[in-house]
Order: C-alpha cells, then structure tokens, then sequence
C-alpha cells in the first residue's frame, strides 16, 4: 500500500480553529479475548485515506469541516485507571473550547474517560456485550465493566444500551434490578431499527447524546476484525440509521474495540467510514457549530 500522513484524512485544521477533534486512545490492556485493539487507531487513520473527500449522499466535501487530529495520547502501558483519567484530561480541554470530541480506542474502557465530562447527557452504548460488571479480573475498570463505570458516572436512567446479545446471567439481573434499559439486537431485529429509534426519539426527548460504538455491535460478517466477535449483529447500515436519528444532538462520539490483527482490513476501513459519516452528520445538522 501507498504511504499516507498519521493522521485522519482531511483532519488538517488547528485545535484552536477545529470544531471537532480526533484523538486515539492506543490501550489494550484489559482485553478478554484478543489483543490488538491498541492498534486501531493507527489502522483507521490510514484506512481513512481510501475515501473521496466529497461525500454523494450528505453532498458535504469533508476538507471543508474543521477537524483537528491531535494525534494519540501516551498511555499504552498504563494501568486502566490512570489510562481513565488521561481521557478524562484531555476530553474535558476539548468539551470545555466548545468541540466534539471524537475518541479512537483502544478497547471500550476509554470511554470512561470521555463521558464523565458531561453534564446532563443520555449515553447510546451501542455494543454486542453488556459490559455491566462490577468487577472482572479483580479490576472495576476492565472492558468487561465498561457500562457499569458509565453508569456509576451519569446513572442508568441516562443511558440505553442497543444491540445486546451477551451477558453474564448475573450481571443481566443486576442491570434489569437497575433498570438499565436494554434492547437486544433480536428486538432489533424483529421490530426493525427504524422502529426502535422512534419509540426513543420519545422518550428522550431533548436530551445531548452521546453514543459509544463498540464496533462488536456489528455482526462479525461485515466487522470480523474486532476483540470479541459475537454473532447476529447489527448490520453497518443500522448504526447509520442511530447516526442519523441523534446527529442534530449529539456531543461526543467514540469508536472503541476494533482489532486489525484480526482482519484484512475490512473493519478499519468500516470504522473509519462511519466517522466521517458521524462528522458529516453532525456538522450538517448542527448549524450553531458553523458559526
Ligand atoms: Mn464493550
Ligand atoms: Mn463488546
């Protein structure tokens, strides 16, 4: 393949002028099943490269939305905690100037970091695992434990978690206990997403989103390259529709466990695609940000 710069493709504005700004989150460490996720950051970026600037179906030319790429944070061979708050650091600079921080992990613990930043937001957890443990490996802040750490921050009553299809029992008992509200990717499936998305348009009402997308979420057909595959996922064309339905709203986005050591490329050339999409989106239906 043909050498491309580090970073995101047509991600060339300044922090200080950027309304958006990636950042990757290189961090594996608590990986259940492969490891590799560490690597997607990298991987995406350069699958980024692949795509015209101009999108046909938003009629957007993406060179033409501030996009800041600050690079990766250092904290590969950190502990999970501290990892949190270095997320949690450089999150709260980008929410604080008025951007929209878009993550890049790394497994899905990073988003921790990014979340509790927010005051007064419903979290869309889009994942094929319910990440609902307290406790996994003896660490509360291993990507298993993922949703409960979210949780702990914002409450349950601000979060939906969309495409479940694995769960300890236990764990999937606590969480009903919590009230967690979990649609699984067979409603999903059965009802339609369109559907789905409707019934929570109402009751969210007017709330700031913010959607972490565990890339597992996606059935392994279309995303095999990922940490923890799970059959009878969600099709690509589903996350759009979420996409679309809660851009005008949202305020962060991440993109976490995509694993490139396990694919030929198919999943990071995905993951990158659907950012821009998000970018595009948000950019179109969010005209204060133009300003
Ligand atoms: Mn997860
Ligand atoms: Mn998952």
């Amino acid at each position: 393949m043909r050498e491309f710069p580090s970073y995101f493709a047509d991600a060339e504005e300044s922090f200080g002028k950027s309304k958006f700004v990636i950042f990757g989150v290189p961090y594996d460490k608590t990986s259940s099943f492969r490891y590799g996720a560490r690597l997607a950051p990298r991987e995406i970026r350069t699958a980024s490269w692949n795509f015209e600037t101009f999108d046909i179906s938003l009629e957007i030319d993406f060179s033409d939305i501030p996009i800041h790429d600050y690079g990766d944070i250092d904290v590969e061979e950190k502990e999970s905690r501290e990892m949190i708050e270095e997320v949690s650091k450089l999150t709260r600079k980008i929410v604080e100037s008025g951007k929209i921080p878009v993550a890049l992990g790394g497994e899905h613990t990073i988003s921790v970091g990014a979340i509790e930043n927010f005051d007064d937001i419903h979290v869309i957890f889009l994942d094929a695992h319910l990440d609902f443990r307290d406790e996994y490996e003896n660490n509360q802040y291993s990507h298993a434990c993922t949703l409960r750490r979210i949780a702990d921050r914002v409450g349950v009553s601000n979060i939906t978690a969309l495409g479940i299809r694995s769960a300890e029992k236990t764990e999937l008992e606590e969480a009903r206990k919590e009230g967690l509200k979990i649609i699984t990717s067979r409603e999903i499936r059965h009802q339609g997403m369109e559907n789905i998305l409707k019934e929570m348009s109402k009751d969210l009402d007017k709330q700031n989103i913010y959607l972490s997308l565990d890339f597992d979420v996606i059935d392994p057909s279309h995303a095999p390259g990922v940490s923890t595959p799970e059959p009878f996922g969600l099709s690509p064309e589903d996350i759009i529709k979420v996409i679309e339905n809660f851009s005008n709203r949202m305020v962060g986005f991440d993109l976490v466990e995509v694993c490139p050591t396990y694919d030929m490329g198919i999943t990071s050339i995905l993951a990158a695609k659907i950012i821009r999409i998000a970018i595009a989106e948000m950019w179109k239906k969010q005209p204060l940000y133009r300003g």
